[in-house]
């Protein structure tokens, strides 16, 4: 086995040379033999089937049809000018049509000679017609050699000037499997391979590139598709192992004074009984003695707050201090108010940091973090910058993940000596596969159940039209002593014309509720942050009965007397952040509404994400359906964490391939944890590599 041949660079391949090496490394990124290897086509084109004209259809791509041209015509004038053919098969009609190179096309079309024809069908008048199709005189013989499934590579016209369109890269890719194909190494143990019933790698790349048909083309792809997933599976385990192994982690190993006093005396309601259970998770992780990651899912209203502060008590129980990390200065901020005002009769000291956090307040907050005084900081991104130092952080919790970089986490690790524990809380559950592969490397708790005493919320859809009987039910509903929500999609807070559709509208709702019978708020990204913590309190404390707002508060905050939300241009919105917005009311004891508003254009995708909406409060359901809606490289987060580096696989679609490629790789590793037999080599000199080709990637990037 020759390993060094597929890093051979790009240009050292016979009828590639400097020129169009230089094209494949600027256009297409392709350095290497291997690179080449893996840059597969986009599709194919079935030669291996001759089809009769009366079997075309309108979703036919290409296709391959025989038949005796019976007419030639050069119609139309000057610039218009084109030629139409005239082509027959015992079973219907079809048109060929030239715009260009007419004179020689009709020097070389014969009436009454049998063509093979090979183009793409489009509907024109009621027949089909193909528009510069290729044609070849029929040969009986051609049935047993040129038949072909032949690739169509992605090219580019700087690619095509120097020859390599999509014909050209084949011939390329053709010389390079010439050349390399014995030294495509195995690399997946033969059990897996058996197991699974995979073809061999090195089939796998020949058929990616020239299948003989469908199902050659099906088997490669299986293949690739699978080793692609099981290699992430294997990194996300291993990694994971690597912790387990080498990360030691403080020990929490009793659960005291504070705890026992906050569960006994001052637990606003009693815990539910998901709650109970994924604290004990996490409080056996705390105390194995190895370092805890651990996601922790729950849908919008489950209750992970007080899940986040009863293990931030176990910490302190246990002489350690902690962190909860929030996405946005409001929740941060909520968090704080409501965590003082239930640990107010204990001794345990909270602080609160922000960006807007003053110098000096500043410099107290690490004076004491210094001393060891402060026992709990909350806070936002300000946490993790370089200057703020904990005298003994021992555990950090992530609330509402997806808006934190993979790189941002790390950095609160990188505090400690020793890292501390990591509780990662998502805003809305992930689907099963996402979440696989995106924190393939941590463990998972599931809250999987609301607390008792909720109404499920009523969603309704609206049209622009009907704002006023909207408006109508607000009044119902303030009369009753409940609050509303009004929020406009402000998607980028720069942009000005969303922003004056937020001052329109707020200046049209305040209009329909007028003062002093009304109060009504606004809260958006462009305020000031104490004047949106101002603006906050007043909704709070019922002082104001209609908040309009951003979508600001999309994540975390707790109003229960907020009853009704209604969501303006709800078809802009994602589905994750539609069902966010919802989870802000029906957090009390009384009936809750989601009013989503629209203009009554929708395309097929909004009325999708509407519907589910109006059908289900279920978050694990909505997840799915949103990953299958928009693909897993629209999902937030997604783009930081790497798993849409994917080549081949589709997490929107392969989802039981991830369950299998997971399963087999957990199987291998329980059974050789360090990747030792010699069976296993060849899979962790391909891991390495892959680690490299990463670093190097992530250097240059
Ligand atoms: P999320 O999981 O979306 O972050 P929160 O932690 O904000 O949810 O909780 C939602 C609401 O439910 C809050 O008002 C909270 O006080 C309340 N809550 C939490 N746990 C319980 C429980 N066990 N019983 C009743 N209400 C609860
Ligand atoms: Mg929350």
């Amino acid at each position: 086995m020759n390993k060094d041949l597929l890093s051979t660079p790009i240009e050292y391949l016979k009828g590639v040379g400097p020129q169009r090496g230089e094209a494949f490394k600027t256009h297409l990124q392709i350095f290497t033999y291997a690179d080449l290897l893996q840059y597969f086509p986009y599709r194919y084109i079935d030669k291996t089937r001759v089809y009769g004209i009366s079997e075309i259809t309108e979703d036919m791509q290409w296709v391959q049809i025989c038949g005796t041209i019976v007419e030639v015509n050069e119609v139309g004038h000057k610039r218009a000018r084109r030629l139409v053919a005239t082509l027959a098969d015992a079973s219907g009609l079809v048109e060929l049509v030239w715009f260009q190179g007419l004179k020689w096309i009709s020097s070389s079309v014969s009436i009454g000679k049998k063509y093979l024809v090979f183009g793409k069908p489009t509907l024109f008048k009621g027949n089909y017609s193909f528009t510069h199709p290729e044609l070849e005189i029929y040969q009986p013989e051609m049935m047993h050699t040129l038949s072909k499934f032949e690739p169509m590579y992605p090219s580019g016209e700087k690619l095509k000037a120097r020859g390599l369109d999509s014909k050209g890269i084949a011939r390329v890719v053709q010389t390079l499997l010439e050349t390399v194909q014995h030294s495509i190494p195995e690399i997946l143990p033969a059990g897996v391979i058996s197991s699974m019933g995979l073809c061999p790698r090195k089939e796998a790349f020949l058929w990616m590139h020239f299948p003989r048909d469908q199902a050659q083309l099906n088997q490669a792809t299986h293949r690739l598709k699978f080793e692609e997933l099981f290699m992430v599976q294997l990194r996300m385990l291993r990694s994971r192992q690597i912790r387990l192994y080498q990360n030691k982690g403080f020990v929490f190993d009793k659960v005291g004074e504070v705890f026992h006093t906050f569960y006994q005396q001052h637990l606003p309601f009693p815990l539910t009984e998901a709650q109970k259970r994924v604290i004990r998770e996490i409080r056996s992780d705390m105390g194995s003695g190895r370092q805890m990651n651990r996601l922790l899912q729950g849908d919008v209203g489950s209750g992970k707050t007080l899940v986040a502060l009863m293990c931030m008590l176990i910490a302190i129980d246990n002489g350690f201090q902690c962190a909860l990390m929030a996405p946005t200065e409001i929740l941060a901020t909520q968090h704080f108010h409501t965590f003082r005002e239930l640990l107010s009769k204990l001794p345990v000291q909270t602080g609160l940091l922000t960006g807007s956090t003053k110098q000096k307040e500043r410099k107290q907050l690490q004076l004491l973090l210094d001393n060891g005084m402060l026992n709990m900081l909350i806070g936002t991104h300000a946490l993790i910058e370089e200057q703020v130092k904990f005298q003994n952080l021992g555990l950090v919790i992530i609330d509402e993940q997806h808006r934190f970089g993979v790189e941002q986490r790390s950095k609160l690790w990188q505090k400690n000596e020793v890292f501390p524990h990591v509780l990662v809380m998502t805003a809305t559950p992930i689907p099963r596969t996402l979440a696989m592969t995106m924190y393939g490397d941590l463990d998972t708790s599931v809250i999987d159940e609301l607390p008792g005493g909720r109404k499920p919320i009523i969603t309704s859809h609206r049209y622009d039209a009907h704002r006023l009987s909207v408006f109508g039910f607000i009044k119902q509903q303030i009369e009753q002593g409940r609050q509303a929500y009004i929020v406009y999609p402000l998607i980028e807070e720069s942009e000005k014309l969303d922003f004056k559709d937020l001052m329109d509208g707020y200046e049209s709702v305040v209009r329909a509720f007028p003062p002093p019978d009304y109060r009504v708020g606004i809260l958006h990204g462009r305020m000031k942050s104490a004047d949106k913590d101002f603006e906050m309190q007043r909704f709070a404390s019922g002082e104001t009965q209609i908040m309009v707002a951003t979508t600001v508060i999309e994540v975390g905050v707790n109003v229960p007397n907020a009853t009704v939300m209604v969501i303006e241009s709800a078809e802009k919105f994602g589905l994750s952040q539609l069902h966010q917005l919802r989870g802000r009311v029906g957090r009390g004891g009384n009936q809750s509404y989601c009013i989503l508003i629209t203009s009554d254009k929708l395309n097929p995708d909004a009325r999708k994400r509407i519907e589910t909406m109006v059908r289900t409060n279920d978050g694990f359901e909505i997840a799915e359906t949103d990953l299958a809606l928009r693909g897993p490289g629209d999902m937030q987060g997604t783009r930081q964490s790497g798993a849409v580096d994917l080549k081949l696989c589709d997490l929107s679609k392969d989802g039981e391939l991830i369950a299998q490629s997971r399963e087999v790789a957990r199987a291998l590793l329980a059974n050789d944890p360090m990747l030792q037999h010699p069976e296993h080599q060849a899979l962790l000199l391909h891991l390495k590599t892959q680690e490299n080709g990463r670093l190097l990637w992530s250097r240059v990037s």
